[in-house]
């Protein structure tokens, strides 16, 4: 352990920030010496913003997406299309997809992906109301929006099967060249599944 450079008070807001993923013990110091220095125009406010998020933000009991309001805000929202469930690992997935202004329909965020090796099961999952939103009489197309990992497909798979019995269309997302990408660096595992859903030009 190294030692101590400053009282409790100061150690115990590193320790925290170094909690924070891509922060280690060393930019913890660094985010709470800056903190520290502005104190009046960034430590307070964010000690307020963190207060008030404390309070208020709620984890949507429709789709498991965070907010202030339940259900949330994309819930809320009349106009997007009631016939299509975007299904996410997690909300930063959500917010990544909202960002690029591509999906016009509401999601459902599982919470996590089935994985042996963490042990998360089915049940620790947010699978149950997934079944429920995919059997409402509108619904077409439940579209797997999962990370293209060994447990993202995995879950894909599962969740397939778990809504087979239902009448809407399963499907996932395209994998193959990014935008912008060249293909001399791309890996064989990406070239190869391009190359297997290519489309018509
Ligand atoms: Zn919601």
């Amino acid at each position: 352990m190294p030692q101590a450079v400053a009282g409790p008070e100061i150690e115990r807001l590193i320790q925290l920030l170094a909690r924070m993923p891509g922060l280690g013990p060393r930019s913890a110091r660094r985010a709470a010496l800056q903190l520290i220095k502005k104190r009046e125009t960034l430590l307070a406010p964010l000690a307020e913003a963190m207060r008030v998020a404390v309070e208020r933000i709620v984890v949507c009991r429709e789709c498991g997406n965070v907010d202030t309001c339940d259900p949330c805000t994309i819930c809320r929202d009349h106009g997007r299309d009631p016939s299509m469930l975007v299904v996410v690992e997690d909300v930063s997935d959500l917010w990544a997809l909202e960002r690029s202004g591509a999906v016009t329909a509401r999601y459902h965020v599982l919470g996590g992906v089935l994985s042996a090796l963490d042990g998360v099961r089915p049940e620790n999952l947010n699978l149950a109301r997934l079944v429920e939103r995919a059997s409402v009489p509108e619904m077409k197309e439940i579209i797997l929006a999962l990370n293209a990992t060994v447990d993202g497909q995995t879950t894909a798979h599962y969740v397939t099967e778990l809504l087979a019995h239902l009448p809407v269309k399963v499907t996932r997302l395209a994998h193959g060249v990014p935008v912008g990408g060249e293909l001399d660096y791309l890996d064989e595992g990406t070239l190869s599944a391009a190359i297997r859903q290519r489309t018509a030009f």
